[in-house]
């Protein structure tokens, strides 16, 4: 049988892999991140030569499914900050290298187009570092990948929706996402402050990263989401801009270091309201957060949805 292409290695493009591999059928990831785990994301920052690191997307997992439960357990993670809640270590990042662990991943390619070819799918794509964001793709030829037997798509909606066909594309184009701006600083003092914080302002969430466990506790690293409303109003403020606001919310020095990250797709606001998509006929489906709810959970089970979906085709 031919592969199966899976477009996005977060964790809805990794749980479907998995079990999609467990039940013997070969699949092919394509991502355009350097790494596989989407938005559950690690940062580096060089500082007077020491790394700091941030887990600058998801913050922490909470498992209510037995499977993600027994996944969280085998990679690793550790309670944070109660046990009802876990973290990946050294970072939330090694939870997507432990499911990616095996698998073929292109990493770093942009996939641009679907085409219907003799005997299945064709995967266009393009060098990830030749893409701007906002702006219109390089004019230059992709290279094809192909053919595939079936290809499941897990990018955010808005991402998703150019490639497939209108009848998939109209129901993904219900999914709203929030954007979430993220400042990431280090500062040479511990901050007399609880390691999580939630507020109604311009942050919507603090929480001191350094506590995590598996991290250096020596470094006093802080992540400051903004809330929904600063992050839209602010969606095209400079980062600088960003980083004084939110730093203005916080009770603390000024930071050896801050930097600010924008998230176009953050806390989902609208969900499509079913586990995933599937044409048995073209061999197209979707899966993401979008579909259920707006955590690492929902992603993975979307997952494991859609290749139930394809392996009961
Ligand atoms: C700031 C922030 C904080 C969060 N906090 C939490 C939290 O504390 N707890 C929690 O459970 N969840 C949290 N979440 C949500 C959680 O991160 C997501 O629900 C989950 O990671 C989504 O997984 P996914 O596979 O659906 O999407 P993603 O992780 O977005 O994966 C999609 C993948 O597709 C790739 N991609 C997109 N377009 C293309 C293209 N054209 N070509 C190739 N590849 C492409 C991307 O690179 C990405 O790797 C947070 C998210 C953010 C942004």
């Amino acid at each position: 049988m031919r592969p199966i292409a899976i477009l996005g290695a977060g964790l809805a493009g990794l749980s479907a892999a998995q079990a999609l591999t467990a039940a013997g059928r070969e699949i092919r990831l394509f991502d355009k991140g350097r790494a596989a785990g989407g938005r559950l994301a690690t940062r580096r920052i060089e500082h007077a030569g020491q790394t700091h690191r941030f887990d600058h997307g998801a913050q922490y997992l909470r498992a209510e499914r037995p499977g993600f439960a027994a996944l969280l357990e085998a990679a690793g993670t550790l309670p944070w900050p109660d046990a009802r809640r876990r973290v990946a270590a050294p970072g939330m990042s090694a939870l997507g290298r432990h499911m990616a662990a095996g698998l073929n991943l292109s990493s770093q390619r942009h996939v641009t187009a679907l085409h219907a070819a003799e005997g299945g799918w064709m995967v266009a794509h393009l060098d990830a570092g030749l893409v701007r964001p906002g702006r219109p793709l390089p004019e230059v030829a992709p290279e094809r990948d192909g053919p595939f037997d079936a290809v499941l798509v897990t990018f955010p909606a808005e991402q998703a929706i150019p490639l497939l066909p209108a009848h998939m594309a109209g129901p993904l184009g219900a999914i709203e996402y929030a954007p979430c701006w993220t400042v990431l600083a280090g500062f040479d003092a511990r901050l007399d402050l609880p390691d999580t914080l939630r507020y109604h302002g311009p942050i919507g969430w603090a929480a001191r990263d350094s506590a995590k466990p598996g991290r250096d506790a020596g470094q006093e690293n802080w992540v400051i989401q903004a809330g929904p409303e600063f992050s839209r109003e602010h969606l095209e403020s400079p980062p600088e801009t960003v980083v004084a606001a939110l730093l203005a919310g916080l009770p603390a020095p000024t930071p050896l270091f801050a930097v600010a990250h924008r998230w176009r797709f953050s806390l989902l606001e609208v969900a499509l309201g079913q586990p995933c998509l599937w044409d048995g006929a073209l061999r197209l489906g979707y899966a993401s957060d979008g579909c259920l709810a707006g955590r690492a959970e929902s992603a993975w089970e979307s997952g494991q949805a859609l290749a139930l979906k394809v392996l009961a085709a």
